[in-house]
């Protein structure tokens, strides 16, 4: 990305606020503060190398699923282990700032042929460590790929299920198209792409 792109997408502030009705965004924080948020887009850390959502963003979901967030973190608690959120809700305007900023297509939903549901508030991007920060292993470093034996190591594989089975067990859904950390939260309706920013969140 060339300096100026890579200016413009940091500077970004989304205007419209529009919220479907009866959907309401959420601080997944205020709702359980156990579990930790490391949103990568929120610090340079990440394939842009720019704060794209403002440093210490929030991770904002809809109220239902930040409540079954917070019922995983619930449980896996009990074994001593916390919810790292790395990704959450983003506007459709950022994303689409994003996606025209992001030089391998590889990695972003187009928004002109799908929507990217961490736009609507049901998709989160979790991983999990020890309540005391400890890492436990997992099958690959955020953005990477897992390499095909990464599976067969019987600590990834068992944190993975855990984790996967937690989600599931609470109203989440992993996709085989995506990142094994990518979990997107099972609603009746159809999720709608939302556009109220981040500063219109802090408001609330
Ligand atoms: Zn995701």
């Amino acid at each position: 990305m060339n300096i100026s792109k890579s200016l413009l997408l940091c500077s970004l502030i989304c205007t419209s606020a529009i919220l479907a009705e009866g959907e309401e965004l959420v601080n997944v924080q205020a709702v359980n503060p156990e579990i930790k948020v490391d949103l990568y887009f929120a610090s340079t850390n990440n394939f842009f190398k720019c704060s794209v959502y403002g440093e210490e963003t929030p991770a904002y979901l809809t109220e239902a699923a930040a409540e079954a967030l917070s019922d995983v973190q619930e449980e896996l608690q009990e074994q001593g282990l916390r919810l790292v959120v790395r990704d959450a809700y983003r506007s459709a305007q950022i994303h689409e700032d994003m996606w025209k900023n992001c030089e391998d297509e590889e990695l972003m939903v187009n928004p002109e042929q799908d929507c990217c549901t961490h736009t609507c508030g049901i998709a989160v991007d979790v991983t999990i460590e020890k309540m005391d920060g400890t890492c436990v292993a997992q099958p690959s470093e955020y953005f990477e790929e897992p390499c095909d034996c990464a599976f067969e190591d019987e600590e990834v594989k068992a944190n993975y299920e855990l984790l996967k089975s937690t989600m599931e067990k609470h109203g989440f859904a992993s996709l085989s198209n995506e990142p094994w950390f990518h979990f997107e939260f099972k609603t009746k309706e159809k999720a709608q792409s939302l556009t109220v920013s981040f500063a219109e969140l802090a408001q609330q």
